[in-house]
């Protein structure tokens, strides 16, 4: 702890909860919201559904089901809201700590508005829609240049992975035009100064002086994935994307020194995880898919039981992010959920996958 007092974490990650608004041309049928919030605990939620059964004898049967995490965002929350519960612990990043921040969720239920929010790349942080990646670049340089005052001074390095099918690509490299046969491999190593390292051969690692430059690589990443898209408009839900901040500070006048590293995580669509009725390619990414984030709760659960063997390599996501799960680290993971009746099931689902890395 050098700069600021960090909540110790109760459970195993810390868990939020956001519910998204119904957009325009979503309704419920005529149905009420599936969804009810607790007014006098924001770490409540519960989630219904009736069903009428015309099987000759109308029969209606309902479901119910009660939900508590570390906080419940409901529709109304706004980016800075969600940040403010959040900014703990991107600072804790500064002194020394690694980060992890994830969005799960099917795919529609807002996890790339959480991270990203509604892209204006020009306006950085600067906008009521702007999401955690840009409000995260901005605290960390804003804080960094007020503990120069102190001493310190901050050596900040960007990338920003992607993980498709068990495949390692660099958002920063034009790698989906041309460059498809760079290899990207995951490995680990140690720095001059002992500290255990996770590198991607030939990815790009680009050190920031300031949050434009920042933004500028955001905006290359979003040219990037959107080349992606148009050859496969399903892309987005079916990869992972990780953006990462290396924070690597030492102080003049102490002559300490930290480490930390912050990860945000936008994951695959948790819907992907149903193999059912897929064939060929399809199912083979529903396979990865479905590796990925079971690895990913099992090494969540792995690490808060102590085990020995943590399944860090069973998949690419968990390999690239072992040295920010466990040991010196903090993780925390929004649920994301559509507040649509249809959406019902995989609510559900995305809920319960929460409560058990919780
Ligand atoms: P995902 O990344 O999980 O597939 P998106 O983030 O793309 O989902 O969200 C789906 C749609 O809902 C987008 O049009 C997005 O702008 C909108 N949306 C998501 N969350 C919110 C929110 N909290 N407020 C307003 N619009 C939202
Ligand atoms: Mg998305």
């Amino acid at each position: 702890k050098l700069h600021n007092e960090v909540q110790e974490l109760k459970g195993n990650i810390r868990v939020y909860c956001r519910v998204r608004p119904l957009l325009k041309g979503e309704d419920n049928q005529d149905c009420d919201l599936p969804i009810t919030f607790d007014s006098n605990c924001d770490k409540n939620i519960q989630i219904h559904h009736s069903n009428t059964n015309d099987d000759g004898c109308r029969r209606t049967t309902s479901e119910k089901y009660d939900f508590t995490f570390d906080k419940v965002f409901n529709p109304t929350s706004a980016q800075e809201d969600i940040f403010l519960e959040i900014s703990q612990l991107v600072q804790s990043a500064l002194d020394g700590y690694n980060v992890c921040i994830f969005a799960y969720g099917q795919t529609g239920s807002g996890k790339t508005y959480t991270m990203e929010g509604c892209v204006d790349h020009n306006s950085g942080s600067n906008n009521a829609r702007a999401g955690m990646i840009p409000r995260t670049v901005n605290q960390i340089f804003t804080s960094a240049s007020a503990l120069s005052s102190k001493g310190w001074k901050y050596d900040i390095e960007a990338s920003f992975l992607e993980i498709y099918n068990e495949t390692v690509r660099d958002l920063l490299e034009d790698n989906h035009k041309k460059k498809e046969n760079i290899k990207y491999e995951i490995k680990l190593t140690k720095s001059s100064n002992g500290v255990n390292h996770v590198a991607v051969t030939n990815a790009k690692i680009v050190k920031v002086e300031s949050e434009r430059q920042v933004y500028d690589l955001l905006k290359v990443a979003s040219r990037h994935r959107a080349t992606a898209a148009t050859k496969c408009n399903e892309y987005s839900s079916r990869s992972h994307s990780v953006f990462r901040l290396n924070l690597i500070g030492s102080n003049s006048l102490t002559g300490q020194n930290c480490e930390g590293t912050l990860n945000l995580v936008d994951l695959a669509g948790s819907e992907r995880i149903n193999v059912s009725g897929a064939t060929g390619d399809r199912l083979n990414e529903a396979k990865n898919i479905n590796k990925s984030l079971s690895t990913l709760s099992k090494v969540i659960l792995s690490l808060a039981n102590k085990d020995s063997h943590i399944p860090y390599r069973n998949s690419k996501l968990t390999y690239l992010l072992q040295n920010s799960l466990g040991g010196n680290s903090k993780t925390l993971m929004f649920v994301n959920i559509s507040p649509s009746i249809h959406c019902f099931h995989e609510s559900l689902s995305s809920l319960r996958f929460a409560t058990k890395v919780s």
